[in-house]
């Protein structure tokens, strides 16, 4: 007879561990108790030595599927005189832990929506230990009811005799809730008048014959339609001014979701997961979609239903929803409801409400699965609030992001905390929502940050938030926190080699960086390698014109192929005023992005003018390429200054030579491979410098799959050990996590530029 205690660390709370504990102890014929401490469960198990030893084994692999257990660690007590198992009370004191994030409805409670005989038939709100709504309706720690926005629905005599049943799989499950005391679904008109009769059949009416309503979810407000009604989706796209990016689109199920997409087992797995986010998929060339959702694209960002609700939403016919935020263009997601009768009301038919606060705004995330690795491209719903682990002490600070797809960090101890995508700060609302969810999160988490960490530009509202925040101030440079946003998601040890490929971000000399290749580790950095700077003519409206770029480079390669271009397009007026301006120094900042290439090259080869969103020609350049073509154009690595450099001017020349007799696919497919080559090759020359062979890719221009795959494919043959942040976007919405992990370097060694060493 042998006696252990155990202590096992990690997110274990919230998830269904004490009753699977308990019942999996009764399996095994152990004696003993388990309960919630600061740091996650202690148990003590008393048994045979093989059975403790097998059962201990075990519990890793059998856990429920939202537990991540960190460590167990186990020691010999005495044994004692003792029968059967139980679950004691949670010990108080201070909170360590961390909210868990959301948790798509698992397949027993999904199953329950469907069974006549169930007494949560047909109940929306359906939930248990292993899923439901965790983080938006958490008001504080530790997760008791009475602490989320549950605590207005009282339990009934069933839900509190499943609540305290140890063996009930509703054992402590607190947003437990039944058709008799849970939240109440309705279903109002666009002005918020209460429609009669069954909600979910009002919805159902309208979204099948092409209309569009408003859905209240999980971490704020979704607009829904028929992805199948062309007129819907372009009626969406309106209201939502949004003329070409590509909509998210919730299937029925899998089944579905697979007539109209090619996925692999991993993307599946994903899909499938509690965390239920959006995947960018391949879709079939056969796919009946309306063509209005993802127009010119053959990739789709497709997921599965993850409340009781989506799981009403289809209906007996319908298939496929577009499922995308409820916000106004450029707005934050709504979540409550005043708002959204506000802000939605004059884009909707309709509203399926229901009387459950939201307290935090939560957006789907949006993933990729590549060679096997899960890269985000948004880390919100079903990741937030669960901190990245780093393997030592921080200084308390917080980190306060880009301008564009932010995301904030708070460090405690050896945690760094993301904050829920909150997008671009431009809006006034959005920097006010900004402020409020940093407070918010501050206590909640009970982090009391002494630095604020922010970028270089100064013109980003967060830089000036944390100006204006009385904390002492550290800014680190974009690209470099691009860079530590993987060391530190990645926890690598060593010197690495920095390949930064973005889209725009502040350099320390002033100019617009993004094309960079970094040496060094922890807070001291050399830039390398960049891209030749050209002139951005008219500043952030060479972002919404891509020609502009184009015709930058060839200006000063090919002057007379671009007069030429130019007349064919009568733009030769407009390029002799940008080029006046470009002499005169007006508004005409220099740059080295990787993004602005691609548009440039995309502009050419698509003949693509205007975009309205950030990245869209480079998408359709991605999108374009012909993966037969073989060849690449010619490149040349300079040295200028101690610095690698290379020129985009010579290959948007070939470029646009090369299109007078190859098509745009072919074209696309040489550049993209021509950055890979000239990726590889920079490298090379950086590692016989510096003898680092450690790579880490990042910034927004690697979310092109196509060019990241080659580099990556490259690389690896060159025999680099390439890191991504993975999970964490390699867009700015990861920088924040790089600002804490550099700044907080910075502040140890009292470092104020990280490029102090610099030649
Ligand atoms: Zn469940
Ligand atoms: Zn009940
Ligand atoms: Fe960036």
């Amino acid at each position: 007879m042998e006696r252990r205690h155990l202590i096992i660390s990690g997110l274990v709370q919230g998830v269904g561990f004490r009753p699977f504990f308990h019942n999996l102890a009764l399996q095994n014929g152990l004696t003993g108790w388990i309960r919630n401490n600061s740091a996650g469960v202690e148990a003590e198990i008393q048994g045979e030595v093989e059975t403790i030893n097998t059962f201990v084994g075990t519990i890793k692999e059998m856990a429920p599927p939202a537990a991540v257990i960190d460590q167990i660690s186990s020691s010999g007590i005495p044994a004692q005189t003792e029968t059967g198992f139980t679950i004691q009370p949670s010990l108080s004191g201070t909170v360590e832990g961390s909210p868990l994030p959301d948790q798509g409805i698992c397949r027993q409670c999904a199953t329950e929506l469907f069974d006549p005989s169930n007494r949560r038939y047909l109940h929306p709100f359906n939930s248990c230990t292993l899923c439901g709504p965790r983080f938006t309706i958490i008001r504080d720690l530790p997760f008791d009811r009475t602490r989320t926005t549950m605590d207005e629905f009282e339990l009934c005599a069933d839900c509190q005799n499943e609540y305290s049943s140890p063996a009930d799989r509703r054992f402590h499950a607190q947003t437990l809730a039944c058709p008799n005391c849970g939240p109440q679904l309705w279903f109002t008109g666009p002005d918020g008048k209460l429609a009669p009769g069954d909600p979910i059949e009002s919805a159902l009416r309208i979204l099948s014959s092409g209309g569009i309503i408003a859905v209240k979810g999980i971490g704020g407000y979704h607009l829904a339609c028929d992805a199948f009604c062309d007129p819907a989706v372009n009626r969406l796209r309106k209201h939502k001014e949004r003329d070409q990016r590509p909509f998210a689109v919730m299937f029925k199920d899998l089944q579905s979701l697979k007539t109209h997409c090619d996925t692999n087992l991993d993307e599946e797995h994903i899909l499938n997961s509690p965390i239920r986010p959006i995947v960018l998929i391949r879709q079939k060339p056969e796919s009946t979609l309306a063509r209005s959702v993802n127009p010119g694209l053959q990739e789709l960002g497709v997921f599965l239903p993850y409340t009781g609700i989506h799981h009403f939403l289809f209906g007996r016919r319908m298939t496929a929803l577009v499922m995308t935020s409820g916000n106004r263009a450029s707005e934050p997601l709504c979540k409550d409801d005043p708002d959204a009768l506000l802000d939605l009301g004059p884009m909707v038919d309709g509203f399926l409400g229901h009387n459950r606060i939201i307290l935090w705004r939560c957006d789907d995330s949006v993933l990729r699965v590549v060679r096997g690795k899960l890269l985000g491209l948004r880390r919100s719903r079903g990741f937030v609030p669960a901190p990245v682990k780093l393997g030592r002490e921080l200084v308390p600070l917080l980190a306060c992001g880009a301008q564009q797809k932010n995301v904030f960090a708070l460090t405690r101890g050896k945690q760094v905390f993301l904050s829920p995508h909150l997008g671009d700060l431009d809006h006034r609302t959005a920097f006010l929502v900004y402020r409020e969810t940093i407070a918010g999160f501050t206590k909640l988490l009970n982090c009391r940050p002494d630095w604020v960490i922010h970028d270089l530009h100064p013109d980003y509202q967060s830089t000036g938030y944390a100006l204006n925040s009385g904390l002492k101030a550290i800014g680190v440079q974009h690209h470099i926190a691009h860079l530590g946003s993987v060391i530190a998601a990645q926890q690598i040890k060593g010197p690495v080699i920095g390949i930064i490929f973005d889209g725009s971000g502040y350099g320390t000399d002033g100019k617009i960086w993004g094309g960079e290749f970094f040496a060094g580790e922890g807070c001291s950095w050399q830039r390398m390698g960049q891209l030749v700077y050209y002139p951005l003519p008219g500043g952030e409206a060479a972002i919404r014109e891509p020609w502009r770029l184009a015709a930058s480079y060839l200006d000063r390669h090919d002057p007379v192929i671009l007069e030429d271009w130019l007349s064919q397009r009568y733009l030769n007026q407009k390029w002799a005023a940008l080029r006046k301006a470009i002499q005169l120094g007006i508004n005409a900042p220099l740059t080295s992005s990787t993004g602005r290439f691609f548009d440039g090259i995309a502009s050419l080869a698509g003949g693509i003018m205007k975009v309205t969103y950030e990245g869209e020609a480079a998408v359709w350049l991605e999108h374009q390429a012909d993966l037969t073509v073989q060849g690449n154009y010619e490149f040349q690595i300079l040295s200028s200054n101690g610095i690698y450099q290379v020129d985009p001017g010579p290959l948007a020349t070939q470029v646009l030579r090369d299109l007078a007799h190859s098509t745009a696919g072919a074209v696309s497919m040489k550049f993209h491979r021509t950055i890979a080559l000239l990726t590889g090759e920079m490298a090379g020359l950086v590692r016989a410098e510096t003898g680092y062979d450690q790579i880490v890719l990042s910034g927004g221009v690697f979310q092109n799959r196509l060019l990241l795959v080659l580099t990556w494919e490259i690389l690896e043959k060159k025999g680099f050990r390439v890191f991504l942040p993975e999970i964490i976007p390699v867009n700015d919405a990861g920088i924040s996590l790089g600002q804490a992990w550099v700044g907080n370097l910075m502040i140890e060694r009292g470092v104020s530029d990280v490029f102090g060493h610099s030649r």
